[in-house]
């Protein structure tokens, strides 16, 4: 899979895609990365892209016409329709579900803004989606495409090692993941839980799933509402809303609970 990325900053972009996991699956040719940085399209002796805002305001705003010709010296190696991605505090917000659907892609083009953003023109002319990685707003692309390229690239077959480990992770099936331990067994007086040495793999599981719902419910209960449970999961969360589990759960989180398991009982 290629990733195509039009920035003021590509040294950023390159510096951190390539190290660590996702520098690993570029050496291995699974993974691509092609910065195009747009100061290179500036129109001015001076390299500058941005100019002040029409209407006045603070700040500057980057030029449509570095932008489009950034992306016009990407589009000819692209054959085809490319989803081309702008970075944007207002877009969709991105989430796992969405990494998934992006990894299907053979090439992905992201377009990194700065200062107030680029000229609504140019953005009309080029661009498929806009995605926000969450309700802030920072000072450019940068960080939110190494973000969004980083959970896109793990669901990437090959790229992790053990590709198990990408499919038992939070937000999979509606859960958060369970908590992990490694060595040692006593760590300052803390055990690991008994039945992760006990060796019986159906036990394991079935406090991995366990722990994965009472996570959920502590942390994020509104995923519960469209996770999908069995009748070992129900039986578990009836336990809990009543007090006769092992785990405790505060009394709001047995009522939300409660009312879960009314509603799943009737449909
Ligand atoms: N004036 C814009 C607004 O209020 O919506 C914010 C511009 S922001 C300072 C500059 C650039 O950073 C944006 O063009 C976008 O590419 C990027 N950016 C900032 N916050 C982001 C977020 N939460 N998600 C994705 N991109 C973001």
């Amino acid at each position: 899979m290629n990733f195509h990325v039009l920035t003021l900053f590509p040294e950023m972009v390159a510096a951190a895609f390539g190290t660590s996991i996702t520098g690993r699956a570029m050496e291995k040719g699974i993974l691509g990365l092609h910065t195009v940085n747009i100061r290179d399209f500036s129109l001015r002796g001076d390299g500058r892209i941005d100019d002040y805002p029409y209407g006045g305001g603070a700040g500057m705003v980057m030029q449509a016409e570095p932008v489009m010709r950034a992306w016009e010296s990407l589009r000819e190696e692209l054959p085809g329709r490319v989803r081309v991605i702008y970075l944007n505090p207002q877009g969709r917000v991105f989430d796992q579900r969405m990494a998934k659907e992006l990894a299907l892609e053979e090439d992905l083009v992201f377009l990194c803004g700065h200062y107030e953003g680029i000229d609504e023109r140019v953005l009309g002319e080029i661009v498929t989606d806009h995605v926000s990685i969450g309700d802030y707003v920072l000072t450019g692309g940068e960080l939110p495409v190494l973000v969004m390229m980083d959970a896109v690239a793990r669901m990437v077959p090959g790229v992790l090692s053990n590709q198990e480990s990408g499919q038992s992770e939070s937000f999979q099936g509606g859960l958060l993941e369970y908590p992990q331990y490694s060595r040692p067994e006593d760590w300052r007086g803390k055990k690991v839980p008994p039945v992760l040495l006990s060796g019986h793999h159906a036990n394991v599981d079935r406090w991995r799933r366990e722990q994965s719902i009472l996570r959920t419910l502590r942390n994020r209960p509104e995923l519960l509402e469209t996770a999908v449970f069995d009748k070992k999961d129900r039986k578990y969360m009836r336990a809990l809303a009543s007090g006769q589990a092992e785990d405790e759960i505060t009394p709001d989180q047995a009522v939300f609970l409660s009312k879960l398991l009314a509603i799943m009982e009737k449909s």
